[in-house]
């Protein structure tokens, strides 16, 4: 059996992170916990039966970022794997008609925050001589769609971040690979419509949308390949979703 991987998972307190976060520990990798959310962190990590560490951090804060991987400790440091995770999409209306909190939100989240993961995680990689950066994407990575046009921009920046990592990493041992998921079921869309959880449930409403665990299992197989295998991307969406935003609900659910 391989060592256990320390694996880093960001947006790890709710959704595609926590699932991320059991699927490694059930493999008997380490991880280390991270979000904002300190208390759902620590629920998490009492729930988990294996070996985790809390590291509370909002992904937007680039020096906060430097700092918290720089003060880990000792045996935490050595990251092999850094799933960068922590999303979200704020509102669904035309461009023009987004408010500035929101956009500055997605892009400082969904964008600047993964760069600000790489700039704290990458040397150490590179100075390790291994290590892997696992991207979350999205569908929204390849299309747009009304209303979301903000959010796509953004996920459409997180697939060129990853793809243009790769190339900057040519040469080097480090792997990189983007998970872009279709509709998932999770908090997502109670985040996006701040709460209002009837609106929320109606986007999974009659319909059979992936799991967390789903999206999971594809972080933990690419995290897993052979060394010789970099999964560039790994795209699924749900069975009844097909060309990105067409999902059959009711009686057309195949
Ligand atoms: P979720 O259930 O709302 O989870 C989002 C996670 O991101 C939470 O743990 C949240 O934790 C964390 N987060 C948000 N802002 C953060 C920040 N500034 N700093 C650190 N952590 C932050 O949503 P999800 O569906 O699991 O989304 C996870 C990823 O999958 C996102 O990148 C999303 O774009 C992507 N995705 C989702 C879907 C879908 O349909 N659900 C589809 C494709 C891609 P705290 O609030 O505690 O910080």
């Amino acid at each position: 059996m391989s060592a256990p991987l320390t694996v880093l998972v960001t947006g790890a307190s709710a959704g595609i992170g926590a699932a991320t976060a059991r699927a490694f520990a059930a493999k008997g990798d380490r991880v280390i916990l991270s979000a904002r959310s300190a208390h759902r962190l620590r629920d998490l990590e009492a729930e988990i039966d294996g070996d985790t560490f809390v590291l509370p951090l909002d992904v937007t804060d680039a020096q906060a970022h430097l700092d918290a991987l720089g003060w880990l400790p000792a045996e935490w440091r050595d990251l092999d794997v850094a799933v960068l995770n922590a999303g979200l999409a704020l509102g669904l209306v035309p461009v023009w008609e987004n408010t500035v909190d929101h956009v500055d939100r997605m892009l400082d989240t969904n964008v600047k925050g993964v760069v600000n993961g790489l700039r704290a995680i990458v040397p150490g990689m590179l100075d390790r001589g291994r290590g892997h950066v696992i991207g979350i994407g999205s569908t929204a990575s390849h299309t747009v769609y009304p209303g979301g046009v903000v959010y796509c921009a953004s996920k459409h920046a997180l697939l060129a971040l990853m793809n243009g990592l790769k190339v900057d990493l040519h040469g080097t041992p480090v792997r990189v690979s983007t998970v872009s998921p279709g509709m998932v079921e999770t908090e997502f869309s109670r985040v996006r419509f701040e709460g209002d959880a009837a609106r929320a449930d109606a986007v999974y409403s009659d319909t059979v949308a992936l799991t967390a665990e789903d999206v999971a299992d594809a972080v933990v197989y690419c995290a897993h390949a052979p060394e010789r295998v970099n999964v560039q991307e790994l795209l699924l969406t749900p069975r009844v979703q097909s060309g990105y935003t067409m999902i059959a609900r009711g009686d057309d659910v195949p």
